[in-house]
């Protein structure tokens, strides 16, 4: 384990020719070679994971399972084969929000009071155990991997939701390969299976003829996502020109090792801006090859209200809200039919009263219950003066930040359909709320340093509602892309928080 442990440190090595182990020989992504397969597997470098046991990852939400992995589980008398599961209702269904395209899956396991999986049975996977691993939802066999499919092959990842990515654990994805491609064709297979779930059902999205009013099948647009990227609001490039965005992202994630993170933040903004810059200016995007991304600074780096408000926007929703949404899983696990009955319509009353209440607490007020630090002043937490944050903290931000990068996850269809800008901003805030979390926590224990027990945590819950923003309803989705879309949003909040890492009382 103390092996394990001191991985947890590490940062990606340099690479000019960056590409993980698909590492093309001119440092373009579409270079890379296909496995006998056909498939190009493009794998972030540094990056370790896998499953340690710790059972954390069975928490917090309700496993979505497709009409086969419900098929296969839910006539098994689990209530006889267990105590723990005897007289337990295991699932809920959310069959009509699926269908009208409100819900990811038609059926749900049904959490504990505590959030925990109802088959989580002393840290271990009941279903595992007594069915075969193959048996889980697919869902849970395919965590905490992300494979996102692009013109220039599949970029893979891991959501640090599980404590094992989170810490670094375990062998390194670039000595996974095969393993990977197995999982990216369950991954395939799931679609197909989700989709098909879906047809069966007549699924949602389909438009309705104006003049019968009879649904219609949609045009067919093209399966291979990314044909084209939007940068920002308006500005729209081809994958090929994104490519060169992406390598100086890279570039500036790998082989920049003089920058800390509050410098390597505001240096991608740059680079956004300049190929936004270029882009509307009509030149060529290989311009970016030799551009200097120099951070601008105004005279005036106090934040404004608008950006903190967001900022504390941002970190309800990461940290405060999943706590209520853990308590109030019956608003959550009720078909929208219910909701006339009284007690229902009451308990819907009551549970909106309480987001509200809170919201408002932590958004207008700076008041919030902090997950393990409890009432906190957000504010004074992020103002507060602490040591400087050391090589290791400052290096595993960088890492999160460049895996996140890497997997393409942030922006186009993994991510709501975020432009880059939008998606890169919430990265960056992301990093600010988890600083403000830990120095939360570490304030409640009257410490002046980060610790990264904190900083572990953080990013476990943090993933988590990355993962489920991701999967927002299209009008949610389009408020976040306008209101993240704003050049350089975060960076007088981050300057802030950097100027309380000095040291001082
Ligand atoms: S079904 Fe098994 S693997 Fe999936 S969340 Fe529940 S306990 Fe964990």
């Amino acid at each position: 384990m103390a092996d394990l442990e001191s991985n947890a440190q590490s940062a990606p090595e340099g690479n000019t020719e960056h590409q993980g182990s698909c590492a093309p020989a001119n440092g373009k992504h579409n270079d890379c070679e296909a496995d006998a397969s056909g498939i190009k597997l493009f794998v972030p470098e540094g990056v370790r994971y896998n499953c340690q046991g710790c059972g954390r990852c069975c928490s917090g939400w309700s496993v979505g399972m497709t009409e086969e992995d419900y098929g296969r589980i839910k006539d098994i008398d689990w209530q006889s084969l267990h105590p723990e599961l005897a007289g337990k209702e295991l699932f809920f269904h959310r069959e009509e929000e699926f269908k009208a395209g409100l819900a990811g899956h038609p059926h749900y396991t049904k959490p504990r009071a505590d959030g925990s999986c109802p088959f989580l049975i002393n840290k271990l996977c009941f279903i595992h155990g007594h069915l075969g691993e193959d048996q889980k939802p697919v869902t849970c066999r395919l965590f905490p991997y992300s494979f996102v499919e692009t013109p220039s092959g599949v970029y893979t990842g891991v959501v640090y939701n599980s404590m094992a990515a989170a810490k670094n654990q375990g062998d390194l994805l670039t000595d996974q390969k095969d393993a990977l491609l197995d999982y990216l064709a369950l991954t395939r297979k799931y679609a197909t299976a989700l989709n098909k779930t879906a047809a069966a059902m007549e699924v949602k999205d389909k438009p309705k003829s104006l003049e019968t009013g009879a649904q219609v099948d949609a045009p067919v647009e093209s399966n291979v996502p990314f044909q084209t990227v939007e940068l920002t609001l308006g500005t729209v490039v081809t994958w090929e020109e994104f490519l060169e965005v992406d390598n100086k992202l890279m570039d500036l994630m790998l082989n920049r090792k003089d920058l800390n993170i509050f410098q390597v933040l505001p240096a991608g903004s740059e680079i956004l801006q300049k190929a936004i810059r270029l882009k509307r200016a009509g030149s060529p995007m290989t311009e970016l090859r030799d551009f200097d991304p120099v951070v601008a600074s105004d005279a005036d780096m106090t934040p404004g209200a608008v950006e903190e408000m967001t900022l504390r926007t941002m970190f309800y929703r990461f940290f405060i809200y999943p706590m209520i949404r853990v308590d109030e899983k019956g608003l959550w696990q009720m078909q929208r039919r219910n909701i006339l009955n009284p007690v229902n319509a009451f308990m819907v009353a009551r549970s909106f009263s309480r987001y509200t209440f809170s919201a408002l607490g932590a958004i207008l007020f700076k008041h919030a219950k902090v997950p393990g630090a409890g009432n906190m002043n957000l504010e004074a937490a992020a103002k507060k003066h602490f040591e400087p944050l050391s090589k290791e903290l400052d290096d595993y931000f960088k890492r999160w930040l460049y895996l996140k990068l890497f997997a393409k996850t942030y922006f186009g269809p993994a991510a709501a359909g975020f432009g880059v800008v939008s998606g890169y901003n919430c990265l960056m805030a992301s990093i600010i709320a988890v600083m403000i979390f830990a120095k939360c926590c570490a304030t409640s224990r009257k410490e002046k340093a980060l610790n990264i027990d904190d900083i572990y945590e953080a990013y476990w819950r943090l993933d988590r509602e990355l993962l489920t923003m991701g999967q927002v309803s299209k009008q949610e989705s389009v408020a976040f892309n306008f209101a993240f879309a704003t050049p350089r949003l975060f960076h007088k909040m981050l300057f802030e928080l950097q100027q309380g890492f000095k040291g001082g009382s």
